[in-house]
């Protein structure tokens, strides 16, 4: 099965809307690797995250905002012969992307980047509390690089 690589963002984003987690990954301040699973929203081109202001990961990225975050949707499992181990490949499409974290701070942006998140989810939009918006953290990562691979599409 040949691999290629996805060479138009529109499919790029259209990968990246399949996928309902993303995994995003740092380093931190001893340069070692550190990837959680999170949710995400999209919109333009910018991918928007939330989360709790506390955490290894809060603490590695008020360090360096650098993120690497990986999609990857569209698997299915195939083989040419049931009984060779090598004849088997993951058919998939998936996307990397690079950028930094930016956190947003104002309650109104919050809200509505909270609800590009929701509107991915759950289709409909909410409104939220003002104790709510002040403790959760609304991430911006702004795409600065993007590559897409995949096999057997
Ligand atoms: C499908 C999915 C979606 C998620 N969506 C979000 C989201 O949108 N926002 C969000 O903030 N979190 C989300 N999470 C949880 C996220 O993966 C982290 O567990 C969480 O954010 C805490 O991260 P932290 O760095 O603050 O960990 P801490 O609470 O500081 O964790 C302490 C230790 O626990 C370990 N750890 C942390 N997370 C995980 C994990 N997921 N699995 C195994 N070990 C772990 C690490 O070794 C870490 O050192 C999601 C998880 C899943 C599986």
């Amino acid at each position: 099965m040949r691999s290629n690589w996805i060479n138009n963002k529109e499919e790029m984003f259209q990968v990246i809307d399949k996928c309902d987690t993303c995994y995003v990954s740092m380093v931190d301040q001893n340069k070692m690797p550190y990837v959680v699973p999170m949710n995400f929203g999209l919109q333009d081109g910018v991918i928007y995250l939330h989360s709790s202001g506390k955490g290894k990961k809060m603490d590695i990225l008020q360090q360096n905002n650098n993120v690497c975050i990986a999609f990857s949707t569209d698997h299915q499992l195939k083989f040419q012969n049931k009984d060779v181990a090598c004849s088997y490949a993951m058919r998939y499409r998936s996307v990397l992307i690079y950028g930094q974290v930016e956190f947003i701070e104002e309650a109104e942006a919050k809200i509505e980047k909270l609800n590009i998140i929701m509107q991915k989810y759950t289709g409909r939009e909410f409104s939220y509390n003002a104790p709510a918006i002040r403790e959760v953290s609304v991430w911006k990562v702004v795409i600065r690089e993007m590559i897409g691979k995949k096999l057997g599409y």
